[in-house]
Parts: C-alpha cells; structure tokens; sequence
C-alpha cells in the first residue's frame, strides 16, 4: 500500500468518524437535496475535485434560486423586477444575473408587532402560526414565539444597536451547524484525537438566539471533553445585546462583567494547568481579545505551557482587542505558541456570518481562508456593483445554497481580496486573503466584538 492510498483510507474512517458525532444534523440520505450532496456528499469540504464541485454548486444554486423565486413572495417581485427567471441560469456564468440583498435588509425591521410581518416577509415558505399573549411583545417574545414552533430565527449585532435577524429552518440551521464544525475538521486532520482532545471555550450563554451562541451549542456533540469558561445560564436577550453594542451599560453590568472576567480567567487558567498536569491534548476556542488578554496574563506570570502537535487553538469573530486596536494574526499565532506551547499551524480562524451558512476556513499551512466552495460561490464587486476580478479589493458577497428558509444571495458589508488558488497549500479552490475589514462607512460588527462589548473589554 502507498502512502497516498493509506492517508486516504484513514481520512474517510476519521471523516466517517466525525460525521458521527455530527449525525443529528444529517437529514437521512433519502431526504437529500441537491445542496445537501453538496455539503454532506463530499468527503473533504475543501479538497473537492473541481469540475465535481462546480457540477454540485450549479444543481445546488439553480436547485435554491428556483426555490426562493417560488416561495417567496418578496424575492420573486424582485427577481422580476430585474427580468431574471430560474429558466435563465444555464451556465455558472448566470449566477451573476440572481438578484442579491445588501445585508442591511436583514435589520430594516420595524418594533412591535410589526416584526412578526416582516420576518414573514423575509422568510421563504410557510411560516407557522404563532400566538402571542401580551398586548405589546417585544421582539424577544416574537422570536420565542416562532423558536418555540421549530425555527431558529438568530441574530447578531453592529455598533449602531440595530441587529440583523435572520430566519433559519431546522435544515437550514443544521447545515450551517455542519458546515462549520466540518470544515475545521476537514483542515486538521489527521492532527488531533477525538478521545484525547479537551476542548475550552471561554464563552458560552446556554440560553440565547444569538447566532454564534447558537452555532457553539454543537461543540458537545463533537468534543467527548468540553468546559467552558464564562458560562451564562441568564438568559441573553436581543435586548441587553442592542444595549451591550450602543454601550448604554449601567455600573451594575460594569461590576458583573469584572467579576465574570475574573472567575473565566481563574478557571481557564486552573483548566490549562490540569490539562497540562495530566498530558492532555487541548483545543482552545475563543474569541481574540479574550485570548489574547489570558495570553498577556500568563506571558506576566511567565506561566508557559507545552501542548504541542495535537493541540489548537480556534478563534473568530473579529480581531479588535481594543476600542480602535487591532491585533494582527501574525503576532496572536507566535503568542498562542509562546505561551500554550500550540504550534502556529494549529492556530485556526473562522471567518462567517449570520446572514451565511458556509465558513471559511484558515489552512493550517498558509491561513489563508479557503471557501467551501462546492456548496457556496463568491463573488467581490466594486463600487458600482460590478464584479472584480481575482486579486483585486471589493465588498464580498456570496450565493449560499444552504439557506432553505431566506434567500441566502448576499452582499456582505466587508471586504476582502478573493484568489483563484490558496498560494500557498494545494487544496484545490478559492481563497479568501486573511485580513478581512468591514468597508468604509459601515459599522462594526462580528461576535468576538458583541462579547467584547458585553464583558466590557478594553473599554
Ligand atoms: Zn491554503
């Protein structure tokens, strides 16, 4: 047996494996759709033979594309508005011609009961029917009302306090769950055991709708070991987020967030010294500021750890570890390796958003951002909306086949440089380059800096 044949063998057990752990967000094969074999059908979500995966992104898109211009009531005025059917995608060269949504669409939403309309509006399909007993719902209350009927309608939070909802079905919920738990599967192995790994996330509010919370509750299925930091049982409400993010926060949140500072750091670091005391492997998942802050802590108590090649650490959600200071990967990654002992290949970042169910991905040879790209297409436009070509500077946007229960064609407000091929590994498709900025004129957003705001960092 080669080499080559051997890896391969071993990837599908290790993939098999890990689908496993995953396998409640697997619809039964039967059931597949044409952008379920696109995500769930392929072994490796970043190694997909081209032309196979350009096959299963078109049966994927024009499978979506024909679904939203049926269902949905709204989407379908626009697409005639632009003189645009589903007879007319033939070619991926077509894809341009489907209509897409600034992201800002997702938070025009009015208060009141109002809300209930208007996520009616957006949502694709049949929405089910809803009581609501109080005479003046907030828009928690709306949300639970719909939540409690089997959606998951998620948000997430800018600066400015407003925040985008968006409404998933289950099957649109458990690929963006899937997606993103593969994908840093699929760029690890064969790394890390999943009997020997003890994972630590410092942040986690059990009971909330908001999207990254939402997407972390998947953690347990995968990790047979897993603690958190801050755990919140107190419900996050869009509320107390809106505020967190406007930074109307009273001396009482002030007092309660130094006081979860300090029990997160005392047991983080009791954690790292028990994983280290018993020669365990380790995955540390968190958000930039967070980590970066334990890093400097230890880097002071010059308390410095060895975990080595089976051993990573995972971040997302932003890089500013201060109001206006952004800390570079480059100088995080020698940190994490510094202090944990963590290789700097085995440093990941994840880079999504609530308004998408794909993830891209760092490589752990290069960090660049590989997109899974036979279940999403990128696109970059310029200013006018026209689209760029590799290499150049644009906003991002994206057709995401996933989302069943809104159309998922989306300009994001980032930008970012696409290229053909990662320069530097040789998984086959596109990249993201790793720095990504919100383009000018837009606010800050991204989950590291909603629970930068809420534990009162760097304020
Ligand atoms: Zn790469």
């Amino acid at each position: 047996m080669t080499m080559s044949s051997m890896g391969r063998i071993r990837s599908e057990e290790f993939m098999e494996r890990f689908d496993g752990f995953l396998s409640k967000y697997i619809p039964p094969r039967e059931k597949w759709l044409p952008p379920d074999e696109a995500l769930y059908g392929v072994r490796d979500l970043y190694r997909v033979e081209p032309e196979e995966a350009g096959r299963l992104r078109f049966k994927a898109i024009k499978y979506t594309f024909k679904h939203h211009y049926e269902k949905n009531r709204f989407f379908n005025k626009l697409c005639k508005e632009k003189g645009v059917s589903p007879d007319e995608i033939k070619k991926e060269e077509d894809f341009l011609k489907i209509p897409l949504l600034p992201d800002k669409f997702f938070k025009d939403y009015p208060e009141g009961k109002g809300f209930a309309i208007w996520i009616a509006n957006i949502y694709t399909g049949d929405l089910p029917n809803i009581f609501i007993r109080k005479r003046n719902p907030g828009i928690d209350d709306i949300i639970d009302a719909f939540n409690e009927k089997g959606l998951s309608i998620s948000y997430s939070s800018g600066t400015s306090g407003r925040l985008t909802f968006i409404p998933r079905d289950k099957r649109t919920l458990d690929r963006a769950v899937y997606c993103g738990a593969k994908g840093f599967a699929c760029m690890t192995y064969p790394k890390w055991d999943p009997d020997r790994i003890h994972g630590f996330l410092s942040f986690y509010a059990r009971n909330t709708n908001m999207f990254a919370g939402v997407l972390m509750g998947m953690l347990s299925s995968v990790l047979k070991h897993l603690e958190y930091g801050i755990l919140l049982d107190r419900r996050v409400t869009a509320g107390m987020l809106q505020t967190a993010m406007m930074r109307k926060r009273s001396i009482i949140v002030r007092g309660a967030s130094l006081y979860m500072d300090l029990k997160a750091r005392r047991r983080f670091m009791g954690w790292l010294k028990e994983r280290d005391r018993r020669g365990d492997d380790v995955i540390i998942f968190g958000a930039p500021f967070f980590l970066n802050h334990i890093m400097d802590l230890l880097d002071r108590k010059s308390l410095y750890f060895d975990f080595g090649e089976g051993s990573f650490a995972v971040t997302g959600g932003g890089w500013k570890i201060r109001e206006d200071i952004r800390i570079t990967m480059r100088r995080f990654r020698e940190k994490v390796e510094k202090v944990f002992g963590i290789p700097q290949t085995n440093c990941i970042d994840v880079y999504g958003m609530v308004e998408g169910n794909g993830f891209m991905v760092h490589c752990p040879e290069g960090h660049y951002l590989h997109i899974p790209y036979s279940c999403y297409y990128p696109i970059v436009l310029d200013k006018n909306g026209e689209p760029v070509s590799y290499g150049e500077k644009g906003r991002f946007a994206f057709l995401d086949p996933l989302a069943t229960s809104y159309p998922g064609f989306i300009i994001s407000g980032d930008e970012v440089r696409l290229l053909e091929h990662c320069p530097v590994c040789d998984r086959p498709g596109p990249v993201l380059e790793p720095e990504i900025e919100r383009a000018r004129g837009e606010e800050v957003r991204g989950c590291a800096e909603e629970m930068r705001r809420m534990l009162g960092y760097g304020d």
